[in-house]
Protein backbone atom coordinates (compact mmCIF):
# COMPACT_ATOMS: atom_id res chain seq x y z
CA UNK A 1 0.00 0.00 0.00
CA UNK A 2 1.46 3.49 -0.75
CA UNK A 3 1.87 6.13 2.29
CA UNK A 4 -0.27 8.58 1.74
CA UNK A 5 1.47 10.58 4.74
CA UNK A 6 4.81 10.66 2.60
CA UNK A 7 3.37 11.42 -0.79
CA UNK A 8 1.22 13.96 0.63
CA UNK A 9 4.18 15.94 2.66
CA UNK A 10 6.17 15.92 -0.91
CA UNK A 11 3.57 17.35 -2.76
CA UNK A 12 2.62 20.12 0.08
CA UNK A 13 6.73 20.67 0.91
CA UNK A 14 6.67 21.51 -3.82
CA UNK A 15 3.50 23.63 -3.55
CA UNK A 16 4.72 25.83 -0.64
CA UNK A 17 8.38 26.19 -1.77
CA UNK A 18 7.00 26.99 -5.78
CA UNK A 19 4.30 29.46 -3.94
CA UNK A 20 1.48 27.90 -6.24
CA UNK A 21 -0.34 27.79 -2.58
CA UNK A 22 -0.31 30.19 0.70
CA UNK A 23 -1.11 27.77 2.72
CA UNK A 24 -2.14 23.56 2.78
CA UNK A 25 -5.06 22.74 4.17
CA UNK A 26 -4.81 18.97 5.59
CA UNK A 27 -4.72 17.07 8.62
CA UNK A 28 -2.11 16.69 11.88
CA UNK A 29 -1.63 14.55 15.10
CA UNK A 30 -4.09 15.74 17.50
CA UNK A 31 -3.32 15.47 21.65
CA UNK A 32 -5.34 12.42 22.04
CA UNK A 33 -4.71 9.13 21.14
CA UNK A 34 -6.58 8.19 17.57
CA UNK A 35 -7.29 12.14 16.99
CA UNK A 36 -6.51 13.84 13.49
CA UNK A 37 -7.26 17.47 13.79
CA UNK A 38 -7.11 20.00 10.74
CA UNK A 39 -3.87 21.67 10.65
CA UNK A 40 -2.87 24.46 8.21
CA UNK A 41 0.88 23.84 6.65
CA UNK A 42 1.82 27.40 5.60
CA UNK A 43 5.75 26.78 5.46
CA UNK A 44 8.03 23.71 4.34
CA UNK A 45 8.78 23.54 8.24
CA UNK A 46 5.52 22.84 8.76
CA UNK A 47 4.92 19.87 6.20
CA UNK A 48 6.15 17.03 8.51
CA UNK A 49 3.13 17.56 10.84
CA UNK A 50 0.86 16.54 7.71
CA UNK A 51 -0.63 12.69 7.97
CA UNK A 52 -3.55 11.21 6.61
CA UNK A 53 -4.86 8.54 8.68
CA UNK A 54 -8.05 6.37 9.39
CA UNK A 55 -9.41 9.32 11.76
CA UNK A 56 -9.11 12.06 9.64
CA UNK A 57 -12.71 12.60 9.71
CA UNK A 58 -13.02 16.37 9.38
CA UNK A 59 -13.98 17.98 6.16
CA UNK A 60 -11.69 20.62 5.79
CA UNK A 61 -13.72 22.94 2.93
CA UNK A 62 -15.90 25.10 5.56
CA UNK A 63 -12.28 26.68 6.31
CA UNK A 64 -12.24 28.34 3.26
CA UNK A 65 -15.48 30.69 4.48
CA UNK A 66 -12.94 32.01 7.05
CA UNK A 67 -12.03 35.66 6.16
CA UNK A 68 -8.26 34.38 6.80
CA UNK A 69 -8.35 32.41 3.47
CA UNK A 70 -10.28 35.10 1.60
CA UNK A 71 -7.59 35.93 -1.38
CA UNK A 72 -5.63 33.41 -0.78
CA UNK A 73 -4.61 30.11 -2.72
CA UNK A 74 -5.71 27.55 -0.37
CA UNK A 75 -4.46 23.00 -1.45
CA UNK A 76 -6.86 21.14 0.08
CA UNK A 77 -6.84 17.66 1.26
CA UNK A 78 -10.30 15.95 0.26
CA UNK A 79 -12.09 12.29 0.41
CA UNK A 80 -14.71 11.52 -1.21
CA UNK A 81 -17.45 12.96 0.87
CA UNK A 82 -15.32 16.16 1.43
CA UNK A 83 -15.35 16.43 -2.05
CA UNK A 84 -18.84 16.03 -2.39
CA UNK A 85 -19.02 18.77 0.17
CA UNK A 86 -16.86 20.63 -1.65
CA UNK A 87 -18.70 20.63 -5.24
CA UNK A 88 -21.66 21.71 -3.34
CA UNK A 89 -19.73 25.04 -2.16
CA UNK A 90 -18.73 25.56 -5.91
CA UNK A 91 -21.87 25.05 -7.23
CA UNK A 92 -23.43 27.56 -5.40
CA UNK A 93 -20.40 29.78 -5.90
CA UNK A 94 -19.23 29.92 -1.96
CA UNK A 95 -15.95 29.78 -3.32
CA UNK A 96 -13.24 29.86 -6.70
CA UNK A 97 -12.12 26.81 -7.49
CA UNK A 98 -9.27 28.98 -9.38
CA UNK A 99 -8.38 29.67 -5.88
CA UNK A 100 -7.83 26.45 -4.97
CA UNK A 101 -5.60 23.31 -5.47
CA UNK A 102 -7.55 20.05 -4.77
CA UNK A 103 -5.48 17.08 -3.12
CA UNK A 104 -7.82 13.92 -3.49
CA UNK A 105 -6.66 11.17 -1.41
CA UNK A 106 -8.32 8.04 -2.10
CA UNK A 107 -9.99 6.62 1.18
CA UNK A 108 -10.48 3.67 2.52
CA UNK A 109 -13.18 5.09 5.42
CA UNK A 110 -13.01 6.03 8.87
CA UNK A 111 -12.82 4.10 11.76
CA UNK A 112 -16.06 4.10 14.36
CA UNK A 113 -14.17 4.49 17.86
CA UNK A 114 -17.00 2.55 19.28
CA UNK A 115 -17.06 -0.09 17.26
CA UNK A 116 -13.29 -0.31 17.99
CA UNK A 117 -13.95 -0.40 21.67
CA UNK A 118 -16.32 -3.40 21.72
CA UNK A 119 -12.73 -5.18 20.03
CA UNK A 120 -10.36 -4.27 22.63
CA UNK A 121 -9.67 -5.19 26.27
CA UNK A 122 -7.07 -2.63 26.82
CA UNK A 123 -7.50 1.35 26.36
CA UNK A 124 -7.51 3.25 23.44
CA UNK A 125 -4.62 4.92 25.21
CA UNK A 126 -2.61 1.45 25.18
CA UNK A 127 -3.58 0.13 21.84
CA UNK A 128 -1.44 0.54 18.42
CA UNK A 129 -3.03 0.12 15.30
CA UNK A 130 -1.80 -0.70 11.70
CA UNK A 131 -4.31 -1.16 9.05
CA UNK A 132 -2.92 -4.34 6.70
CA UNK A 133 -4.80 -3.77 3.25
CA UNK A 134 -8.45 -5.16 3.97
CA UNK A 135 -7.22 -6.30 8.50
CA UNK A 136 -6.74 -4.21 11.35
CA UNK A 137 -3.69 -5.36 13.42
CA UNK A 138 -4.01 -4.32 17.06
CA UNK A 139 -1.72 -4.52 19.85
CA UNK A 140 -1.15 -3.51 23.26
CA UNK A 141 0.07 -5.55 26.20
CA UNK A 142 -2.66 -7.20 26.56
CA UNK A 143 -3.76 -8.54 23.25
CA UNK A 144 -2.35 -9.00 19.41
CA UNK A 145 -5.10 -9.33 17.13
CA UNK A 146 -6.51 -8.80 13.76
CA UNK A 147 -9.75 -7.84 13.03
CA UNK A 148 -11.48 -7.12 9.23
CA UNK A 149 -11.19 -3.41 8.90
CA UNK A 150 -15.34 -3.87 7.92
CA UNK A 151 -16.11 -4.30 11.45
CA UNK A 152 -14.90 -1.06 12.66
CA UNK A 153 -15.47 0.94 9.84
CA UNK A 154 -18.02 3.77 10.29
CA UNK A 155 -21.36 2.94 9.25
CA UNK A 156 -21.26 5.84 6.80
CA UNK A 157 -18.08 4.50 5.31
CA UNK A 158 -19.92 0.90 4.53
CA UNK A 159 -22.79 2.96 2.97
CA UNK A 160 -20.08 5.18 1.00
CA UNK A 161 -20.64 5.12 -2.66
CA UNK A 162 -18.03 7.74 -3.90
CA UNK A 163 -15.31 7.39 -1.77
CA UNK A 164 -12.55 9.13 -3.73
CA UNK A 165 -12.80 12.61 -5.99
CA UNK A 166 -12.91 11.81 -9.31
CA UNK A 167 -9.43 12.23 -11.23
CA UNK A 168 -10.07 15.17 -13.49
CA UNK A 169 -12.35 16.92 -10.59
CA UNK A 170 -9.04 17.35 -9.12
CA UNK A 171 -5.69 18.60 -9.28
CA UNK A 172 -3.64 15.02 -8.07
CA UNK A 173 -5.05 11.73 -6.51
CA UNK A 174 -2.55 10.61 -3.85
CA UNK A 175 -2.94 6.91 -2.66
CA UNK A 176 -4.55 3.94 -4.51
CA UNK A 177 -7.86 2.01 -4.70
CA UNK A 178 -8.43 -0.32 -1.61
CA UNK A 179 -11.12 -2.26 -0.47
CA UNK A 180 -12.98 -1.50 2.41
CA UNK A 181 -15.11 -4.44 2.69
CA UNK A 182 -15.61 -8.06 1.62
CA UNK A 183 -19.36 -7.73 1.67
CA UNK A 184 -21.64 -6.40 -0.83
CA UNK A 185 -23.42 -4.15 1.71
CA UNK A 186 -27.34 -3.05 1.11
CA UNK A 187 -27.59 0.62 2.72
CA UNK A 188 -30.33 -1.04 4.75
CA UNK A 189 -27.90 -3.35 6.14
CA UNK A 190 -25.78 -0.52 6.45
CA UNK A 191 -28.05 1.67 8.86
CA UNK A 192 -29.89 -1.27 10.42
CA UNK A 193 -30.94 0.78 13.31
CA UNK A 194 -33.09 2.95 11.32
CA UNK A 195 -35.40 -0.36 9.98
CA UNK A 196 -35.58 -1.13 14.20
CA UNK A 197 -37.01 2.57 14.40
CA UNK A 198 -39.27 2.63 11.59
CA UNK A 199 -40.96 -0.85 13.08
CA UNK A 200 -42.20 1.14 16.41
CA UNK A 201 -45.47 2.30 16.47
CA UNK A 202 -46.20 6.46 16.96
CA UNK A 203 -46.01 6.20 20.55
CA UNK A 204 -42.78 4.34 20.92
CA UNK A 205 -40.57 6.27 18.27
CA UNK A 206 -41.53 9.77 19.87
CA UNK A 207 -40.31 8.34 23.28
CA UNK A 208 -37.51 7.35 21.23
CA UNK A 209 -36.43 10.71 20.41
CA UNK A 210 -37.48 12.20 23.42
CA UNK A 211 -34.81 10.46 24.94
CA UNK A 212 -32.19 11.51 22.45
CA UNK A 213 -32.88 14.81 22.31
CA UNK A 214 -33.40 15.10 25.67
CA UNK A 215 -29.50 14.86 26.13
CA UNK A 216 -28.98 17.51 23.14
CA UNK A 217 -27.21 20.88 24.94
CA UNK A 218 -27.72 22.91 21.82
CA UNK A 219 -23.71 23.19 21.24
CA UNK A 220 -24.64 23.03 17.39
CA UNK A 221 -21.23 21.25 17.14
CA UNK A 222 -23.10 18.86 14.94
CA UNK A 223 -24.02 22.05 12.63
CA UNK A 224 -20.57 23.72 12.39
CA UNK A 225 -19.05 20.20 11.51
CA UNK A 226 -21.56 19.61 8.47
CA UNK A 227 -19.61 20.25 5.38
CA UNK A 228 -23.16 21.50 3.83
CA UNK A 229 -24.23 23.79 6.59
CA UNK A 230 -22.67 26.39 5.02
CA UNK A 231 -24.96 29.83 5.70
CA UNK A 232 -22.43 32.49 6.58
CA UNK A 233 -25.60 33.30 9.27
CA UNK A 234 -27.43 30.54 10.23
CA UNK A 235 -31.20 30.71 10.91
CA UNK A 236 -30.54 29.61 14.56
CA UNK A 237 -27.72 32.19 15.22
CA UNK A 238 -29.68 35.62 14.11
CA UNK A 239 -30.69 37.88 17.29
CA UNK A 240 -33.25 36.94 19.58
CA UNK A 241 -34.80 35.14 17.26
CA UNK A 242 -38.50 35.17 18.16
CA UNK A 243 -38.70 31.19 16.83
CA UNK A 244 -35.85 30.01 19.44
CA UNK A 245 -34.72 30.71 22.97
CA UNK A 246 -31.88 29.52 25.22
CA UNK A 247 -33.73 27.70 27.29
CA UNK A 248 -31.99 24.11 26.65
CA UNK A 249 -34.16 22.32 29.00
CA UNK A 250 -37.48 22.01 26.72
CA UNK A 251 -37.57 19.12 24.52
CA UNK A 252 -39.69 21.03 21.78
CA UNK A 253 -37.06 23.66 21.39
CA UNK A 254 -34.17 20.83 20.86
CA UNK A 255 -36.99 19.09 18.45
CA UNK A 256 -37.84 22.46 16.37
CA UNK A 257 -33.84 22.32 16.04
CA UNK A 258 -33.29 19.29 14.80
CA UNK A 259 -36.07 18.66 12.62
CA UNK A 260 -35.14 22.15 10.97
CA UNK A 261 -31.61 21.45 10.56
CA UNK A 262 -32.64 17.49 8.81
CA UNK A 263 -34.66 18.82 6.69
CA UNK A 264 -32.57 22.05 5.86
CA UNK A 265 -29.37 19.15 4.71
CA UNK A 266 -31.76 16.39 3.51
CA UNK A 267 -31.26 16.38 -0.16
CA UNK A 268 -27.74 18.09 0.77
CA UNK A 269 -26.06 15.35 3.55
CA UNK A 270 -22.92 13.71 2.19
CA UNK A 271 -22.76 10.77 4.48
CA UNK A 272 -19.92 11.97 6.01
CA UNK A 273 -20.99 10.86 9.85
CA UNK A 274 -19.35 14.16 11.18
CA UNK A 275 -22.30 15.37 12.99
CA UNK A 276 -22.86 12.11 15.13
CA UNK A 277 -19.04 11.57 15.60
CA UNK A 278 -19.10 15.24 17.50
CA UNK A 279 -21.99 14.92 19.30
CA UNK A 280 -20.63 15.03 22.97
CA UNK A 281 -23.95 13.67 23.94
CA UNK A 282 -23.92 10.74 21.39
CA UNK A 283 -27.33 11.53 19.44
CA UNK A 284 -27.65 9.03 16.69
CA UNK A 285 -28.67 11.85 14.04
CA UNK A 286 -27.30 10.18 11.87
CA UNK A 287 -30.79 8.05 11.96
CA UNK A 288 -32.84 11.48 11.40
CA UNK A 289 -30.13 11.93 8.18
CA UNK A 290 -30.12 8.27 6.57
CA UNK A 291 -33.82 7.83 7.05
CA UNK A 292 -34.35 11.54 4.97
CA UNK A 293 -32.71 10.27 2.83
CA UNK A 294 -34.37 7.00 2.60
CA UNK A 295 -37.08 8.52 1.93
CA UNK A 296 -36.33 11.51 -0.62
CA UNK A 297 -34.91 8.36 -2.75
CA UNK A 298 -37.88 6.39 -2.43
CA UNK A 299 -40.07 9.64 -3.36
CA UNK A 300 -37.56 10.94 -6.22
CA UNK A 301 -35.13 8.59 -7.24
CA UNK A 302 -31.64 7.95 -5.92
CA UNK A 303 -29.82 11.07 -6.06
CA UNK A 304 -26.14 11.70 -4.70
CA UNK A 305 -25.44 14.94 -3.35
CA UNK A 306 -22.19 16.66 -4.97
CA UNK A 307 -21.70 13.78 -7.64
CA UNK A 308 -25.06 14.01 -9.26
CA UNK A 309 -24.99 17.12 -11.83
CA UNK A 310 -29.17 17.51 -11.89
CA UNK A 311 -30.44 20.28 -9.43
CA UNK A 312 -31.26 18.47 -5.90
CA UNK A 313 -34.38 16.88 -5.32
CA UNK A 314 -36.33 19.48 -3.46
CA UNK A 315 -34.59 22.68 -5.00
CA UNK A 316 -37.52 22.81 -7.89
CA UNK A 317 -40.78 21.28 -8.15
CA UNK A 318 -43.21 19.16 -10.72
CA UNK A 319 -46.79 19.10 -11.47
CA UNK A 320 -46.48 15.37 -10.79
CA UNK A 321 -44.67 15.45 -7.72
CA UNK A 322 -45.39 12.72 -5.32
CA UNK A 323 -47.21 14.17 -2.11
CA UNK A 324 -47.25 12.13 0.68
CA UNK A 325 -49.76 14.17 2.89
CA UNK A 326 -52.06 14.47 0.17
CA UNK A 327 -55.96 13.98 1.70
CA UNK A 328 -57.90 11.22 -0.40
CA UNK A 329 -60.92 12.72 -2.04
CA UNK A 330 -63.98 12.17 -0.18
S1 LIG B 1 -17.90 8.40 3.70
FE1 LIG B 1 -16.65 7.60 1.99
S2 LIG B 1 -15.20 9.20 1.49
FE2 LIG B 1 -16.05 9.71 3.48
S3 LIG B 1 -14.64 8.86 4.96
FE3 LIG B 1 -16.17 7.27 4.58
S4 LIG B 1 -15.37 6.03 2.89
FE4 LIG B 1 -14.19 7.92 2.98
S1 LIG C 1 -23.76 18.16 18.78
FE1 LIG C 1 -25.22 16.95 20.02
S2 LIG C 1 -25.54 18.18 21.86
FE2 LIG C 1 -24.60 19.54 20.35
S3 LIG C 1 -26.37 20.52 19.30
FE3 LIG C 1 -25.81 18.72 18.09
S4 LIG C 1 -27.13 17.10 18.90
FE4 LIG C 1 -27.14 18.73 20.41
S1 LIG D 1 -25.67 16.02 8.08
FE1 LIG D 1 -24.01 14.89 9.12
S2 LIG D 1 -23.53 13.20 7.70
FE2 LIG D 1 -24.70 14.73 6.53
S3 LIG D 1 -23.15 16.03 5.57
FE3 LIG D 1 -23.71 17.02 7.51
S4 LIG D 1 -22.25 16.24 9.01
FE4 LIG D 1 -22.11 14.91 7.21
Amino acid sequence: MRNITNELREIAEDLLESKKVDVVLGYAKGEQPYQSVPFAAKKKEDVENLIFDIFSYSSLSKYLLDDMYRGKKVALVLKGCDYRGLKIMLDESRVDRDDLYLIGVECRGVLEKSKLKKKIDATLFETTLDLKEDKLAISSSKENVEVPYEDVLSPYCLACEFSTPHKEEVDIILGEPGKMTNKELTTDECFAEIGQIEKMDEEQRFEYWKKQLNRCKRCYSCRNACPVCTCRVCLFDRENPSYLDSDTSQLAQHQFYHVIRAFHISDRCVGCGQCSRVCPENIPLHLLNQKLIKELNKFYGSYLPGVDEQPAPLSFAKADDPDPFEKEEK
